[in-house]
């Protein structure tokens, strides 16, 4: 089955997207018709990726994927935090340059993206590169009064912000009271969060009228987001823990600043290991290059899919090796229609159609799924009875579906039949030749003993194991 992305122009369905600053499902309207700019927070470059990152990676490639599929231009920025209290800890307790660890971070992270099959970014711009814009931001939130230098830095006073908590769905009050206090004791608010911080003895620093330092992390992301894509931009999105504070701080100050920031905002939820939220404070990563070792790199995003992006997942042997019977499932019906001559037909409409319709309901995976499989399980049939038209549509249907969602399918098969099962395989076609009916059948239920099914092709019988 090719890859390439199918003649979407004609889709004039409108997608609804969960809105995390409304708190509920809207429309999808984007600042110019047919283009699509997204920002998604990206990793900060301390360690390897974990699954947490990884299943972020995933959602928002199936939306931008999907968004091109229905034939928008889409921009996705995603950056790189290379400077961060983290990356400084690392490389003072491993006594290496914060470079070392930052560039070699950031080669694991893609190759662990490349192994989920993630896109990459159109832009990933790096927080260092754009340390000058900080400041000027800075310097104009200052001007204004919005902002209070302290003796460790500077803060922006969150209760000049209009609306603040909006992304929380909490009002500032509330979040004062129950704010940690972090950061100096100078703090205007306990809320109040440091747009720089000044330097300490030893640690990497970019000049500043206020004192040399570098940059809170939150200013980083409205710097580049806004650089990138300009005010108003589409999508803003990431995991559910930086819903607050990090985006709600990245919002207050384009809003202190009176500039539009993100239309949409979107926030997938967590990854549970064995019953537990995944998060940094519980200490529990689990390396999503491990998980590449163990598994099909796609399994990741079956289990993804199988989920609908804002409900928790949970990652398992279990969980993944389900999912990796799902692909299997595919892939057995990628190479049932190989080679028989079925491409080209137009994909069904009535198949392709309830698959939109899921996925237009707040990128309703789950449902877009069980659409897919219909569609695969329909086409079974229609081979079985040898309505090769039906299974052209359906095919093509099942085809457009995966390149949608980012799907690859693998028509051959990875690891061959055993050389039992080839035996077996080529007795029953002596008896077919033999016209021995009767023998052929009992071949066949030995073979779906063995875990294996036949298939009669035009090219010869086919072996897949069964799903
Ligand atoms: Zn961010």
């Amino acid at each position: 089955m090719g890859v390439e992305p199918v003649d979407a122009a004609s889709v004039s369905a409108v997608l609804h997207l969960f809105d995390t600053a409304q708190g509920k499902t809207v429309p999808f309207e984007t600042r110019e018709p047919g283009k699509v700019s997204m920002y998604v927070c990206g990793p900060t470059v301390y360690g390897p990726p974990h699954l947490g990152h990884g299943r972020f990676s995933l959602v928002f490639d199936v939306l931008r994927r999907y968004l091109e599929w229905s034939g928008y231009e889409v921009r996705y920025v995603s950056n790189i935090t290379d400077i961060d209290d983290k990356i400084i800890d690392r490389a003072q307790r491993e006594q290496r340059p914060w470079q070392d660890i930052t560039t070699r971070c950031e080669t694991i992270w893609y190759k662990a993206m490349d192994g989920i099959g993630v896109k990459r970014p159109t832009v990933a711009p790096h927080a260092t590169e754009y340390v000058e814009q900080m400041v000027a931001l800075i310097a104009e939130l200052l001007a204004s009064g919005k902002a209070y230098e302290t003796s460790d830095g500077v803060y922006l006073d969150c209760s000049t912000v209009e609306g603040y908590g909006l992304l929380a769905r909490q009002s500032i009050d509330s979040l004062q009271a129950g704010a940690r206090v972090e950061g100096s004791d100078e703090k205007r608010n306990p809320i109040d969060f440091a747009l720089w911080k000044k330097a300490k003895p030893g640690e990497p620093t970019w000049p500043a009228p206020w004192g040399d330092g570098r940059p809170g992390w939150h200013t980083e992301c409205v710097v580049m987001s806004l650089d990138q894509l300009g005010e108003g931009f589409d999508l803003h999105g990431g995991g559910q823990d930086l819903m607050f504070p990090h985006h709600e701080n990245e919002r207050a100050q384009a809003v202190a600043v009176g500039k539009a920031f993100a239309r949409h905002w979107a926030h997938n939820g967590f990854v549970e290991i064995d019953g537990e939220k995944m998060s940094k404070s519980l200490g529990n990563f689990t390396n999503l290059l491990d998980l590449l070792e163990r598994h099909d790199g796609r399994a990741y995003r079956m289990l993804v899919l199988r989920s609908h992006y804002r409900s928790p997942i949970e990652v398992t042997e279990t969980t993944i090796t389900d999912a990796e019977r799902s692909l299997d499932r595919l892939d057995a019906f990628a190479r049932r229609v190989s080679g028989l001559g079925l491409d080209g037909a137009p994909p069904d409409e009535d198949a392709l159609g309830a698959f939109r319709t899921a996925m237009d309901d707040d990128l309703n995976t789950p449902g877009a799924l069980d659409q897919l499989f219909r569609a695969v399980r329909a086409a079974n049939t229609a081979l079985d009875a040898e309505d090769d038209a039906t299974a052209a549509g359906l095919a093509a249907a099942v085809r457009a579906m995966c390149v949608a969602v980012g799907l690859t399918l693998q028509e051959e098969e990875v690891a061959g039949p055993p050389p039992e099962v080839l035996l077996l395989a080529e007795q029953r076609a002596e008896a077919r030749a033999a016209k021995d009916f009767a023998a052929a059948d009992r071949i066949r239920g030995r073979l779906g003993e063995l875990g294996w099914l036949v298939e009669d092709s035009p090219q010869g019988p086919l072996l897949r194991r069964k799903a």
